[in-house]
């Protein structure tokens, strides 16, 4: 009689390295081919950058960012540009700390071009709840640190850190949309993540 090969893989109670007997393929999502997601995820974006904007607006004037010496505020810019960019790295090393404090072993990291989307990815497939904590650590964790800056800031540094938030909310529409769509899936739900498809996994 036929018999499958009992997975080899390592499994934490968080995280199994191979999909257990019995297992199948439930959903798919991918970021850079799926339209209607992709249509959601620039819905989100575009809404969440208008929305953040006029939340700042009435309490801080964008006036006070140029209130300074020239070259001050080209440093403000130029500081702003670097942590825009330092941004998108620190997005990824979070989730990538995540994968590996659940799995125990290294995440990968790259650069899909196509789509412009810098990724962490893993190979493990997650339960449900793990998976929701990699895909908000982010930008909860940067929106924390951000929102405190910010409050701590002086008037004329608001926009320039602020800036950076909004980058961090928009930026994060992919994670909350895959939170929203694993969120409504059955608790015994597995899911992998290349970085920019995902694949979830359920009991036949
Ligand atoms: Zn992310």
């Amino acid at each position: 009689m036929f018999t499958k090969i009992p997975c080899a893989g390592e499994s934490t109670a968080f995280a199994c390295q191979c999909l257990p007997n019995g297992y199948d393929l439930y959903e798919r999502i991918d970021l850079t081919k799926d339209k209607k997601t992709f249509n959601a995820i620039m819905i989100w974006s575009v809404a969440a950058l208008v929305v953040m904007i006029a939340a700042g607006l009435p309490e801080h004037s964008f006036l006070a960012a140029f209130d300074m010496p020239t070259e001050k505020v080209l440093i403000c810019v130029a500081a702003m540009a670097i942590g825009l960019l330092a941004y998108i790295l620190l997005h990824e090393a979070v989730h990538g700390v995540f994968i590996w404090f659940f799995t125990g072993s290294k995440p990968s990291f790259g650069f899909d071009l196509k789509s412009g989307m810098a990724y962490a990815g893993s190979t493990w497939f997650f339960k449900k709840w793990p998976y929701i904590v990699i895909a908000l650590a982010p930008v909860v964790i940067w929106g924390i640190v951000l929102a405190v800056l910010c409050s701590k800031a002086e008037e004329c540094y608001f926009w320039y850190i602020y800036a950076i938030q909004i980058m961090n909310i928009t930026g994060a529409a992919g994670d909350l949309y895959v939170t929203y769509m694993v969120s409504r899936m059955p608790s015994e739900v597995l899911a992998t993540d290349s970085g920019t498809a995902m694949n979830f996994y359920m009991k036949k």
